[in-house]
């Protein structure tokens, strides 16, 4: 991937509901956030590959409270989640009770519209 492409294209994907994450055609390192360089080997050798779109809640934290953010939206639930591919990516837990979320449950993907043309956030919800 280029320079000017390395977040665009993942971003684009997103919008069309495909998650994707970087991997390394040199070493098969599988990596988030999406860049140029391997952050296993440093090679620039680095394409996506798409993302079954599951994984475990890695960590959480809740906020009962976030600057500017729609209050019927709280609270917050920040995450990482471990991603089948591997690779541990910074998220927002939706359609959860904070009371019910807990390190290594499974979540899947979903995506949230934004105002921005071809740019859609992944963020995860429980799978029932
Ligand atoms: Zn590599």
């Amino acid at each position: 991937m280029s320079e000017d492409d390395e977040a665009a294209a993942y971003w684009e994907a997103a919008s069309d509901g495909t998650l994707v994450v970087p991997e390394c055609n040199d070493c098969g390192f599988v990596h988030f956030y999406p860049r140029r360089t391997c952050p296993e080997c440093l090679g620039n050798d680095v394409s996506f590959i798409e993302s079954e779109g599951t994984g475990t809640v890695y960590s959480f934290s809740v906020s009962q409270q976030a600057a500017g953010w729609p209050e019927d939206a709280l609270p917050l639930i920040y995450a990482t989640v471990e991603l089948a591919e591997g690779p541990r990516m910074v998220t927002n837990i939706v359609g959860a009770d904070p009371e019910d979320v807990s390190i290594g449950d499974e979540v899947e993907v979903q995506f949230e519209e934004t105002d921005v043309e071809d740019v859609a956030i992944p963020v995860f919800t429980p799978v029932e």
